[in-house]
């Protein structure tokens, strides 16, 4: 028998957090839900821990990490990029509180102890935890370093697929499941568990040719991306299909980007991402903002869903012009900025809506699997026990319904469910 805690990210997409117990206690992930108004947090273990396991540095994966380490120092394993870029964000969390004056759950202190308590873990290395149980980690496709946990415990072995994209795409070879057969107990990410993404390559080619477009009549293309990975692949496929235009790059994607050349054994194609992040103008002073405006041009910035950063600089010029666009490259989340754009063409500058002429379009670039993938993902783990997490609840209760029909056992736990399976 193994315990499982739902502490975070059941039912909902956001604060991932699993405790596993058998006997030994495993964190697996503890991120935060960064919602429209505030910040929400996993429920805190009422136990020690033994270990923490992150799968990848996203927020809602990592961002609670620090908060842990207040109390306690467990051995935290994740891949080496997931620390450099995980370090960013947390860094970016003691930013943006002090800008808001606000006060952040964990200080410097914290997250130097947790990078102190932190192993790196490169894929399929497998390493012991304790006597009874290891830890191995599988590419999960999704975004750089990011992991498939395979954890063999005393009796049984359990799979977290944490956010996992199956189908390859500009910079990741698709997740490499292959030694992933026959697990006890599965826990894996429900994000699109309702519907599949159109054909990528359709996608990257009418994304270019739109902004190619843009840029010949005349306009601005204004591209919000998320920091880690969309930046960079959007980036990457501009250099693809030889977009003919220039490029100005702009925002934390710049760190994130850094963290990306520096591992180019966790990319498909390291040597032409850093060709093309070299080609396009990075954005370091305020002034240059101004250059990128003067004539028809593409900025890619943050933030993806339009909750604040450089995109704001942009976009008091962008929006009353006819001839310029909007292109968003993400998931956005209710009650965001960029959903209301994308649902009313209507966005808030100065705290005043506007009526926004530019075009807006939005692109899947999705770095999840979609329906298909994780049923096809499903029958290869052939588990014993499934649990799904990281989902909207219909979403949810549709993907369980094509899983049964498969044969297989499978939960959704509520946020704060324990389960003895
Ligand atoms: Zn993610
Ligand atoms: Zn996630």
């Amino acid at each position: 028998m193994v315990k499982f805690s739902f502490l975070g990210g059941a039912q909902e997409v956001g604060r991932s957090c699993f405790l596993v117990d058998d006997g030994e206690k495993y964190l697996l992930d503890c991120g935060v839900k960064l919602g429209p108004k505030e910040t929400e947090y996993p429920l805190e273990p009422e136990t020690n821990i033994d270990a923490i396991i992150l799968s990848h540095a996203h927020l809602d994966h990592s961002g609670n990490i620090p908060f842990i380490f207040r109390k306690s120092s467990p051995l935290t394993y994740m891949t080496p990029p997931t620390l450099g870029l995980s370090r960013i964000l947390w860094e970016d969390t003691l930013k943006i509180a002090d800008i808001e004056k606000s006060d952040p759950v964990f200080s410097k202190i914290e997250i130097k102890r947790a990078e102190k308590y932190t192993f790196p873990l490169s894929y399929r290395k497998r390493t012991d935890l304790n006597e009874n149980a290891s830890v191995e980690f599988f590419d999960a496709g999704h975004i750089l370093g990011s992991a498939i946990t395979k954890l063999s415990l005393k009796n049984s072995t359990l799979v977290y697929t944490g956010d996992f994209m199956l189908n390859e795409t500009r910079l990741h070879p698709g997740s490499d499941l292959k030694s992933l057969k026959n697990c006890d107990y599965l826990i894996i990410e429900s994000t699109y568990g309702d519907r599949a993404h159109p054909d990528r390559k359709k996608t990257e080619k009418e994304f270019v040719e739109k902004v190619q477009d843009t840029v010949d009549r005349g306009g601005t293309a204004l591209i919000p991306a998320f920091a880690i990975g969309r930046c960079q692949e959007i980036i990457d496929v501009f250099n693809e299909y030889s977009l003919d235009a220039e490029v100005f790059f702009d925002g934390m994607g710049q760190k994130a980007s850094r963290v990306y050349r520096d591992n180019p054994a966790y990319l498909k194609k390291p040597k032409e991402l850093k060709e093309a992040l070299a080609k396009v103008n990075w954005i370091k002073k305020a002034s240059m903002r101004k250059k990128a405006l003067k004539n028809p041009a593409v900025i890619v910035t943050t933030a993806g869903m339009l909750q604040g950063g450089p995109v704001y600089q942009y976009l008091p010029k962008v929006y009353s012009d006819s001839n310029s666009g909007i292109y968003l490259t993400g998931f956005q989340v209710e009650g965001t900025p960029g959903r209301t754009l994308f649902e009313t063409k209507k966005i808030a500058i100065e705290n005043e809506a506007v009526e926004v002429r530019a075009e807006v379009k939005k692109f899947d670039f999705s770095a999840h699997s979609g329906k298909d993938e994780l049923l096809k993902a499903i029958d290869l783990f052939n588990p014993k026990k499934i649990m799904l997490v990281h989902g909207d609840k219909e979403v949810m209760n549709s993907l369980k319904k094509e899983i049964k029909k498969k044969g297989f056992d499978v939960f959704t736990p509520k946020q704060g469910e324990e389960l003895e399976l």
